[in-house]
This record gives C-alpha cells, sequence and structure tokens, in this order.
C-alpha cells in the first residue's frame, strides 16, 4: 500500500490551509511574507509543486520552473524594496533548511552590512 506524503506548510498555504500574506500567484509560483521575517523586506518564492525539496534538485529537474521564481524575486523586489536583494535558497539541514520544498528567501530594505543577513 503506498502512502501520500503529508502536505507541505508551503502546500497547506498554497490551498489556503494556513493564512499567509500572500503577494503574489501565478500558475506555478506562490510567494507570501515570511512569518519571521529577518529582514524590512522578507518573502518566499515557493513553486507550487512539493516534487523539489531543494534548489538543486529544482535546477536539475524544471530549470524553467527555477528561472521563473528567479524572475517573481526580482519583479517582487521591484515592488517592495527598489529592486535590490539578497536571494537566498537554504539547501539542507546544516545549512539552515526547515522546510523541505524548495523556496526562495527575498531579503530587502536595510540589511545588516558584512553578514548574509539570516542570523
Ligand atoms: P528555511 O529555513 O527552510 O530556509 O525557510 C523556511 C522559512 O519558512 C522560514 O524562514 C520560516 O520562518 C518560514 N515559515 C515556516 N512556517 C511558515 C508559515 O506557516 N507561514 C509563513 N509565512 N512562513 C513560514
Amino acid at each position: 500500500m503506498s502512502s501520500t506524503p503529508e502536505p507541505t506548510v508551503f502546500e497547506r498555504i498554497a490551498a489556503r490551509e494556513i493564512p499567509a500574506e500572500i503577494v503574489f500567484e501565478s500558475e506555478r509560483v506562490i510567494a507570501f511574507r515570511d512569518i519571521a521575517p529577518k529582514a524590512p523586506v522578507h518573502l518566499l518564492v515557493v513553486p507550487r509543486t512539493a516534487e523539489y525539496r531543494d534548489v538543486v534538485e529544482l535546477g536539475a529537474g524544471d530549470p524553467a520552473l527555477l528561472q521563473e521564481i528567479v524572475a517573481t524575486a526580482a519583479e517582487l523586489a521591484r515592488e517592495h524594496c527598489d529592486g535590490q536583494f539578497r536571494l537566498i535558497f537554504n539547501t539542507g539541514e546544516a545549512a539552515g533548511q526547515t522546510v523541505f520544498h524548495v523556496h526562495a528567501h527575498v531579503l530587502g530594505g536595510t540589511l545588516p552590512e558584512g553578514s548574509l543577513g539570516t542570523e
């Protein structure tokens, strides 16, 4: 008997089962504010599919979707923080990844100098 994996927190946000401040939606991508912002602007850009755990899998499996995520991040940064932003894909637990449904962090506004701004 095969079992269906539990939906990820991001799938549940896309399905409106968990509330979030959604700032963008398209057929394949959704973006919303991070619940624990690490910068004045902190958005998550997420493919609707949970098929890819991290950016390495996504880049190998669907480079066009990765490109859409980067383009969405740039467009949202133009709207929210003058087009200047830091784009982070935590990859692996030791690198700080906690949700294994690939997502881009878009950080903008005034970021701390000399750090990656994620501490
Ligand atoms: P990671 O640590 O995997 O790179 O990033 C996961 C991010 O998802 C974290 O920055 C965390 O604050 C955010 N997050 C986790 N659960 C929720 C939630 O229910 N709603 C929102 N908006 N963000 C979440």
